[in-house]
C-alpha cells in the first residue's frame, strides 16, 4: 500500500474510533406499585394481597420475611401500577367457544433512558438505564364480588386472580394444568402455589 493511500484510511479509523462510545447498561426492575383509583378500599385490598404474596414467596425461599412487592403513595413515572376499573373497560374474550368478560390483564414494560457524555474527539460514554415495570389491570366487579364473598373458595379466587395477572406481568404464559395459577381459568380449588413461586423466583433471577 502506498503512503498516499494510507493517510485517509488512518484518518477514517481515527474518526470512527472517536465516534464510538463505551456503552454501560443498567437494568432496574421496579416492584413499587401505585393503585388507581387511590381509594381506601383498593389500598386495603392490595395491601392484603401483597402481604400474602410476600409471605408465600419468603416461605418458598426459606426466608423469614420479605417485602418484595410494595405499595407506595409516591408515584413517579417509573413505578409499577395497578388499575382497578369497571366492566366497561374490559373487552369480552372467547375461550373454548364461549364468551367471557375479561377479568384482568398484566404486562411487563421496558422504558429506556439514554444518557450520552463527551464530544466528538473525546471517547464518548453512553449510559443506558432500562427500567422495567408492571402494569396490572383488574375488573372491579369480579375482584370485589369474589373478595367479599362468604364462601372461602370464592374469596380465594380473588387472590388467585391477583397472582395470575402478576404472573402475566412477569412474562408467564398460560399453563395447560387446571390447578396451575396460570391456567386460563382461575376457578380451581387447589392452585399449586409452590410451582408458581418457583417461576417467580426464576423470573427475578433473569
Ligand atoms: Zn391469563
Amino acid at each position: 500500500m502506498q503512503q498516499s493511500q494510507l493517510k485517509p484510511i488512518l484518518a477514517f479509523t481515527f474518526l470512527l474510533s472517536a465516534c464510538q462510545a463505551d456503552v454501560y447498561t443498567t437494568d432496574i426492575k421496579e416492584y413499587y406499585f401505585t393503585v388507581e383509583p387511590r381509594s381506601e378500599q383498593n389500598t386495603q385490598l392490595f395491601s392484603v394481597f401483597f402481604r400474602k404474596f410476600n409471605r408465600q414467596l419468603a416461605q418458598h425461599l426459606g426466608a423469614r420475611q420479605m417485602r418484595f412487592l410494595q405499595l407506595t403513595t409516591s408515584k413517579t413515572s417509573d413505578t409499577s401500577s395497578i388499575y382497578v376499573g369497571d366492566k366497561s373497560q374490559y373487552r369480552r374474550v372467547e375461550l373454548d367457544g364461549q364468551e367471557y368478560q375479561s377479568v384482568g390483564k398484566g404486562r411487563w414494560e421496558r422504558k429506556s433512558h439514554i444518557y450520552s457524555y463527551g464530544g466528538l474527539l473525546l471517547r464518548r460514554q453512553k449510559i443506558i438505564k432500562n427500567i422495567y415495570r408492571m402494569k396490572l389491570y383488574f375488573n372491579s366487579e369480579y375482584l370485589y364480588e369474589w373478595h367479599n364473598s362468604n364462601d372461602y373458595l370464592t374469596r380465594q379466587r380473588a387472590y388467585t386472580l391477583f397472582l395470575h395477572e402478576l404472573g402475566h406481568g412477569m412474562l408467564m404464559q398460560h399453563h395447560p394444568d387446571p390447578d396451575d395459577v396460570m391456567y386460563y381459568r382461575i376457578d380451581s380449588a387447589r392452585k399449586d402455589i409452590p410451582s408458581f413461586m418457583a417461576r417467580v423466583v426464576k423470573f427475578l433471577q433473569r
